[in-house]
């Protein structure tokens, strides 16, 4: 090989290393105390070597000549974290606002739970951030939700029989989803096949436990996770299964909507009455045993309660002004809401939150999800994950713990190669540096001193430009 030829080689490595956005030099973080999210254990006075978007060396005094270097200034270094929980792609521009704000927020993983554009441009989207052409955290479409008809939403995958499951699984499967999403109006005998469908092809069913199936089935068809965390207070309720027979029997005689929604409604007064310890307690165990991960997505209560951010925060401001136009309309959820639900309100939250504990200690996995979209009014991209782990500090769980449930939980679930919610070489850098010890308290939050994405620093400076960007484009 010439030596001209041996250049050009090298020219046309650094090009497509540059088209892949891998042409970053390295860097060197210094002087931080790295927090083990896991055993709580905190190890100051480190460096991090950061080559390629992993971390390629970790201890003390570590040095590297012409690594771009950041002074960690003793902050304190925990794994990026994850909503498990999102949709980014429930209208056109979305993502536009989404992305930065979830990297703003400190959040560097996403796992998206059912959209409206097309697979096609969602991994479109997905893979521009793999390579670098785009910034943004890293996404997994888990979006494939299947419904019975006329579905909950446009788009959906439909089955109201098990043949019709069983091919919308092949048909699933053959486009490259993460995993099959089971929706609100499958019946038992069309759930229990989509259960076996994905089973059968290796992919996690996750999603809603349907409304006429009982807790205790979803666990015994081998569910892998749960969507929102309602279905587990009324799993410790003596009356579940009359309250499944009364939804059953409605949907054989055809009612309409309105009706199901009203028998769905009035079974919050029918939980408060007939909810027992030991009976929950029972349950979570066999959650727990079965490892059925949960997305609590407790932060959507507020939006029922009427609990609203003033159009002067910068939260507000940061959204395009059409959303905010739409999340003033009147929303067909909270029209749906009956009086009585409304009454009962507080207490159902309040008993949400003591069953939400219970399931921690029973050690029933929890992801953290805050089902942000510009389709929930008042659900944040990026801030309201933030409020979803106060909630679980509320509830009783520790800083620690609830940090845990964003950080380690997410990526074993997902099972992800380069990821486990430890900071170690090898692992992908996926970072928060924070002001403060987080384990005393999540405030410190809200205020990143940087965020890294696949090896990439934004640091204050970068992020408070992200944020003046999005203000002028919210205006
Ligand atoms: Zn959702």
């Amino acid at each position: 090989m010439t030596r001209q030829h041996a250049t050009s080689q090298l020219l046309i490595a650094a090009c497509l290393a540059m088209v892949a956005g891998l042409a970053q030099a390295d860097t060197l973080v210094t002087n931080v105390t790295v927090v083990d999210v896991e055993t709580g254990d905190l190890t100051e006075g480190q460096s991090l070597l950061i080559r390629d978007g992993v971390i390629a060396a970790l201890g003390p005094g570590i040095e590297a000549d012409g690594a771009t270097r950041v002074e960690g200034a003793g902050g304190y270094l925990i794994p990026g974290l994850w909503d498990s929980h999102v949709h980014i792609f429930s209208s056109e521009k979305e993502p536009d606002t989404a992305l930065p704000l979830y990297l703003i927020n400190g959040i560097t993983g996403i796992r998206d739970m059912g959209a409206l554009w097309p697979i096609a441009d969602q991994k479109a989207l997905q893979s521009r951030i793999e390579t670098g052409a785009l910034l943004g955290p890293r996404v997994i479409l888990s979006g494939a939700w299947v419904d019975g008809r006329p579905g909950s939403w446009p788009g959906m995958f439909l089955a109201d029989t098990p043949e019709e499951a069983r091919s919308v699984v092949g048909r699933i499967a053959a486009e490259g989803w993460a995993a099959v999403k089971s929706y609100s109006m499958l019946t038992e005998e069309t759930y229990l096949a989509l259960a076996e469908a994905a089973g059968n092809e290796g992919l996690p069913l996750v999603g809603h436990i349907p409304e006429p199936v009982a807790l205790g089935t979803a666990i015994a068809a081998g569910q892998d996770g749960m969507e929102h965390f309602g279905r587990i207070p009324m799993a410790c309720s003596t009356k579940e299964e009359k309250m499944l027979d009364d939804l059953r029997m409605a949907m054989q005689d055809g009612a309409g909507q309105a009706r199901l929604f009203e028998i769905m409604a009035a079974r919050n007064a029918i939980i408060l009455d007939s909810w027992d310890a030991a009976l929950c307690a029972d349950v979570l165990a066999r959650m727990a045993e079965a490892g059925l991960h949960v997305s609590p997505t407790l932060v959507v209560a507020g939006f029922y309660t009427g609990a609203r951010p003033g159009a002067d925060t910068p939260r507000m401001r940061m959204l395009p002004a059409a959303v905010r136009a739409a999340w003033d309309r009147p929303d067909f959820r909270l029209q749906a809401m009956t009086e009585e639900v409304r009454a009962l309100a507080d207490k159902s939250i309040a008993l949400d939150r003591r069953s939400f504990a219970m399931a921690h200690a029973a050690g029933v996995p929890i992801l953290a999800s805050s089902d942000a979209s510009f389709a929930n009014p008042f659900l944040f991209h990026g801030f309201s994950l933030l409020d979803e782990l106060d909630i679980y500090v509320g509830a009783g769980l520790t800083p620690r713990e609830a940090l845990f449930t964003a950080t380690v939980a997410p990526p074993r679930f997902f099972d992800l190669p380069d990821q486990d919610g430890t900071i170690a070489v090898g692992r992908r850098a996926d970072l928060v540096l924070l002001a403060a010890n987080p384990l005393d308290g999540l405030a410190t939050l809200r205020t990143p001193m940087a965020v890294i994405v696949a090896g990439q620093v934004l640091d204050r400076f970068a992020l408070d430009a992200m944020e003046a960007e999005l203000l002028q484009a919210g205006q």
